[in-house]
């Protein structure tokens, strides 16, 4: 075969493969919607239909003038990477094809010319002889370059030259078409995910959650490693949505004013897109293999011309972002911004409520445990607040509900209907008198008449901004204090009485010994002395000086008894002989007076001297208070493992409400000083600490005029 013959058959294949692509690419190419299926399924027909050795398609970027290789065949991937942002002036075949609109061929490595000289060189690397270059234009527009090579050298006739073109034409189209189409798919999704964003953003009220459903909505359109959204709170920018491997350690970190990247664009409130922090400048590689984010694409978040966050992706990956997703940012940053401002405002109130609640329930709780009561009448004379202390004081049961919002006059009127121990018109008139004042601050008495309850009563206007709002009223339970102060002014009274009481007793007995004393000293003109007399007169002395006696005895056990120190020195007894034995010491007058019943022997432990005291005052006082002549009726027994001595007599008796004084120190009661025995009022005092010593207990029972029954009840073992 001739070489012409041989070239013949090569170009007859070469036609017919091409028309054989021409069909088989327009028909693939017109189904196809996707760029890079478009340009794979070309690569591929032509690799099969023309029998090159390698393919590959360049995109043109007419802002940097620079052409990328993005789909290759049998491209090594250090060639691969080579061919990334090459210079339009590049002496290429590529660029001359690009330059020309011009399909551009080499048929032989050799005879390439110098302009291609780039060209010869990589088809040097990587053993190819021949080779084209077809440009991809579209509607004027150059969008890029599609180049094959040869293994062997190639004569390209013109038929083949221009079926180069139409296949040029015919993938440009197809790849016109489908990056429209992915663009207009694209905005679409763009539609969806804002309008998906703009969705969530309204039905959340939750400022985190809003932001973090953006975040996973943003990353099913934009290809990004992480992502995060920070606002500015106070003088820092924090982060509150984070996807990506950083997410964890980025959610809550807060960036203080001034620092890097994120507050530049917040100043500038221009969005930020580094595609090579490193190549930038902006970070540095690590060498020990960490994570380094690459590319870097930030949008302000706005409202009203202030920015008051931002919205940031990153990549691992250099040049991750195009123009085109800086516009996307751009875009889902400015709907984000308006429900974020509203779901920060939202937050803001919901904690001020929050706050303002939790202050309310605070106040609630120390106005309810408080010592007094607190209520509150508003500007209308409607009860508006109470605490729990002023329902109890006042009576007013049930829920509160009851009471609160109730006009004054119906409350005046349930206050006076439930506190039936006060007076109603005092009452009354007390609580108009609060409702009529309008300054100062009011401090009196509630009249309640009780004697178990004395409350004070402070009463206050309350102004806001100046305005008469209400008053407010404190309600002091001062029982205790009030009760103090009766006891104390009773203290006073009991002193002044024994001192006058003290000084006439302890004074009668001594004028007595005075007197006597004289008489018997005067005897001593009478010649020979009347010795009788004398004896009358020591007798009297002596009996006049144990009185004195008994009452420093009284007023000295009375003040060991108070002071704690009483001791008892028990010893085995018999309380009806102890009895018998007092009895048998009264002069003969009185001791007939006494009617004793008693079993034979009433034992037990006693400190006999006390008891003999406890039993002395008794009969004393059963003889003292009753009539010359009356029976004194002494029953002793035992009961219930308890001795008991019970002293009745006919005499004076004791008023009724005086009873429970009686035992305390110089309490006399008030019918015993008309009967003229004066005394001191210790006895009964010192009986019951005695008695109560021993374990026991005393108790009185008496009707005034008809005579009392003094009755104690002692432990018969210690
Ligand atoms: P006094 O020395 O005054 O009798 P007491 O402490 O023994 O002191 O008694 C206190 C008061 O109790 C007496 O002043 C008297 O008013 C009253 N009293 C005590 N015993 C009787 C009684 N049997 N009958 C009437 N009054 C009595």
């Amino acid at each position: 075969m001739t070489t012409s013959r041989q070239g013949m058959m090569a170009r007859d294949r070469i036609v017919s493969a091409g028309e054989h692509l021409l069909m088989r690419l327009s028909t693939a190419l017109a189904r196809e919607a996707r760029p890079d299926i478009v340009i794979s399924t070309a690569l591929d027909a032509l690799v099969t239909e023309v029998g090159a050795t390698t393919a590959g398609v360049f995109f043109l970027d007419e802002e940097t003038r620079t052409s990328s290789l993005v789909y290759s065949v049998n491209y090594s991937e250090e060639m691969q990477r080579t061919l990334v942002g090459v210079s339009l002036d590049t002496p290429t075949m590529s660029n001359a094809a690009l330059r020309t609109g011009e399909v551009q061929i080499i048929e032989s490595r050799d005879t390439a010319p110098k302009s291609f000289g780039e060209t010869r060189a990589i088809g040097e690397r990587m053993g190819i002889q021949a080779g084209a270059a077809v440009p991809l234009l579209a509607g004027g527009k150059r969008l890029g370059v599609l180049v094959y090579g040869l293994a062997e050298p190639h004569r390209f006739s013109p038929e083949e030259r221009a079926l180069l073109g139409e296949v040029g034409n015919l993938i440009a189209a197809a790849l016109d078409r489908a990056r429209l189409e992915e663009a207009l798919a694209r905005r679409a999704d763009e539609a969806e995910l804002l309008h998906s964003i703009a969705l969530a953003a309204a039905g959340e009220d939750d400022l985190s959650r809003i932001l973090q459903a953006a975040l996973d909505r943003l990353s099913s359109l934009l290809a990004f490693t992480g992502g995060s959204i920070a606002v500015v709170d106070d003088d820092a920018l924090v982060i509150r949505a984070a996807m990506g491997p950083f997410a964890r350690i980025a959610r809550g970190q807060r960036l203080p004013r001034g620092q890097g990247r994120s507050w530049q664009v917040l100043r500038t409130g221009e969005p930020f897109l580094s595609n090579d922090l490193v190549a930038d400048g902006l970070r540095s590689l690590s060498s020990d293999g960490e994570l380094v984010i690459r590319s870097f694409l930030a949008a302000p978040l706005v409202w009203r011309g202030t920015a008051f966050g931002i919205l940031q992706v990153d990549s691992l990956e250099p040049n991750a972002f195009r123009q085109s997703d800086v516009d996307l940012l751009q875009r889902v940053a400015t709907l984000l911004s308006g429900p974020i401002e509203l779901a920060r405002r939202y937050a803001a109130e919901v904690q001020l409520r929050r706050d303002l609640g939790q202050a309310k329930g605070r106040l609630e709780a120390i106005l309810d445990h408080a010592p007094m009561g607190i209520f509150f009448f508003d500007r209308h004379d409607r009860l508006a607040f109470a605490n729990a202390v002023t329902f109890e004081k006042l009576n007013l049961y049930g829920p509160d509900e009851l009471y609160l919002g109730r006009p004054w006059d119906e409350l005046t009127g349930l206050l006076i209907e439930r506190r039936w121990d006060a007076d109603p018109d005092l009452l009354r008139h007390t609580v108009e008198q609060t409702r009529a004042m309008r300054e100062g601050i009011q401090v009196s008495d509630l009249p309640l008449h009780s004697p178990e309850q004395h409350l004070l009563r402070i009463a206050a206007p309350v102004f806001e901004s100046g305005e008469f709002s209400g008053h407010v009223i404190l309600l002091i339970d001062v029982t205790s204090e009030r009760q103090a102060l009766t006891a104390a002014e009773r203290a006073v009274v009991l002193r002044d009485r024994f001192i006058s009481i003290a000084s006439h007793e302890l004074k009668t007995p001594l004028t007595s010994i005075k007197g006597t004393a004289q008489l018997a000293l005067r005897s001593r003109s009478i010649t020979p002395a009347p010795i009788e007399r004398l004896w009358r007169h020591l007798e009297t002395i002596d009996a006049q000086a144990d009185r004195l006696r008994m009452l420093i005895d009284d007023l000295l056990d009375v003040s060991r008894m108070q002071a704690g120190r009483l001791d008892l020195r028990l010893e085995r007894a018999d309380l009806r002989s102890l009895v018998l034995t007092v009895v048998e010491t009264l002069p003969d007058s009185e001791r007939t007076r006494v009617r004793l019943a008693a079993p034979d022997a009433v034992p037990g432990y006693w400190d006999t001297l006390r008891l003999d005291q406890v039993i002395m005052n008794l009969l004393d006082n059963a003889l003292k208070y009753s009539p010359r002549h009356s029976p004194i009726d002494v029953r002793i027994a035992a009961e219930d493992g308890c001795a008991v001595l019970a002293v009745t007599d006919c005499g004076i008796g004791i008023p009724h409400d005086e009873l429970g004084e009686l035992f305390a120190p110089f309490a006399r009661a008030s019918n015993a000083s008309i009967h003229n025995e004066s005394s001191l009022g210790l006895g009964l005092y010192i009986t019951r600490q005695i008695v109560e010593r021993h374990g026991g207990t005393i108790a009185v029972d008496s009707v005034e005029g008809q005579g009392s029954t003094f009755t104690i009840r002692l432990p018969t073992t210690t």
